[in-house]
């Protein structure tokens, strides 16, 4: 059997250029993680040519013997890891996870309350050309202008005026933990459900380093792929009611055919999830969150006009704001390319400037911790990433600044012995 160099050259060497991408840049996209081999291994594996539509001990095909054991160990990990009475791991993508959750506790044409897009909400929350957006009836809440945090007061308020079924807490783009709690009681003097989107933070709640949403919500939703460092996909948690609708809302509501190649790699993933190793990976995520906060607080930033929303952050990422900055969020993303660090533009809640441009910056450091980057490490990134941004930026600065991030990248190898 050819391998994929003989193959496909094409593919193969687009594959080869992006391993090398990976490995010779800083990866600071705050969604983004790096999956380990034995991730890749179960995702690359002969698993991918099984058909298993149904549940484990309820398929609807023959042969399934192996696949069950491995979908219910990842059933059962999640249940575990995070203290859910109910998972379905099916979901192929966080966004699926999301749909089947709504399809299961929502009818269309039903109210549902989530963060505003353009506040740091995602687009299965409400946004209007996604399917939540053009299904439900959406209305949005929004951070407070002046310091940045979610306005609990507007979600009360809205919560008592439109009369929600359905609550949504999450987000892409925070820098701050959710009061679950808060929003529990909320979402009970109205009557309405409340789902928690965990997609972003879920690594560091299975690490015990944020608080977890399952006791206080009715489903809670995430990826696998962000903070939690598996394969690309989703997973949905709920209490044991709903086990049945949400099961039912995946397949055959939304999916046909599990992946199980993937789900394999999301039992791997939160197997590894449940280590030491990975709580200490966490608390470095964090850790290297803070330093970045602080150093881009710094007073040569502040007079070029760089700010860090809420002023700080609690958890893995930083959110910039350059609406005073003669830099936009395009040509700040521009510039930490041209050094070797990628990050995404984002918006930032009231952004002047157009989506496509964009006024902020949002940094992440879960990759980069999964490299094993330390303290020393992080401080040494925060300030390349700090000088980048200051208006004294020349050709000079970007050769010196990107010979730094090579001395990073060179000592913290990623995927060695690979080609
Ligand atoms: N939910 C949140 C909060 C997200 O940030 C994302 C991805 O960015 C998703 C859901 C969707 O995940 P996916 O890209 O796997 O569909």
């Amino acid at each position: 059997d050819a391998d994929l160099s003989t193959v496909d050259p094409e593919v193969a060497e687009a594959v080869a250029a992006e391993l090398h991408r990976q490995q010779s840049t800083l990866e600071m996209i705050a969604s983004e993680n790096f999956a380990p081999v034995g991730v890749l291994e179960a995702q690359g594996s002969v698993l991918t040519n099984k058909y298993a539509e149904g549940y484990p001990g309820r398929r609807y095909y023959g042969g399934c013997e192996h696949v069950d054991v491995i979908e219910t160990l990842a059933i059962e990990r999640a249940k575990e890891l995070f203290g859910a009475e109910h998972a379905n791991v099916q979901p192929h993508s966080g966004a699926q996870a999301n749909a089947a959750a709504m399809v299961a506790l929502l009818e269309p044409g039903d109210t549902i309350l989530g963060l505003d897009l353009a506040h740091g909400g995602h687009l299965t929350h409400g946004m209007r050309l996604n399917f939540s957006g053009k299904l439900y009836n959406v209305v949005a809440y929004h951070v407070d202008r002046e310091t940045g945090r979610l306005d609990m007061a507007e979600v009360e308020r809205l919560a008592a005026e439109h009369k929600p079924k359905l609550i949504i807490a999450g987000w892409s783009a925070y820098p701050r933990q959710l009061d679950f709690a808060e929003f529990r009681r909320i979402a009970d003097s109205v009557g309405a459900k409340l789902m928690v989107d965990m997609a972003h933070f879920a690594g560091l709640v299975a690490a015990g380093l944020h608080p977890n949403p399952v006791p206080h919500a009715d489903v809670v939703t995430t990826t696998t792929h962000k903070t939690l460092g598996g394969p690309r996909g989703g997973i949905v948690l709920s209490r044991q009611e709903y086990a049945k609708k949400i099961n039912s809302a995946v397949f055959p509501g939304q999916q046909g055919g599990p992946l199980e190649h993937v789900i394999a790699g999301k039992a791997v993933a939160l197997k590894i999830a449940a280590t030491d190793e990975f709580r200490e990976r966490q608390q470095r995520v964090l850790d290297g969150a803070k330093l970045l906060a602080e150093r881009l607080s710094g007073e040569d930033c502040v007079a070029a006009g760089v700010r860090v929303l809420t002023g700080g952050t609690d958890v893995h990422l930083v959110l910039v704001d350059l609406v005073n900055s003669d830099l936009d969020g395009k040509q700040a993303e521009d510039r930490l390319h041209s050094i070797g660090i990628t990050v995404n533009r984002n918006a930032v809640p009231f952004d002047p400037r157009p989506p496509m441009v964009t006024s902020g910056l949002r940094i992440g450091t879960p990759a980069l911790a999964t490299r094993g980057f330390g303290a020393d490490d992080f401080a040494e990134v925060a300030d390349i990433i700090a000088k980048a941004l200051l208006p004294e930026f020349d050709d000079t600065t970007r050769d010196d600044l990107r010979s730094r991030v090579a001395t990073l990248a060179g000592k913290h190898p990623l995927y060695a012995g690979r080609s």
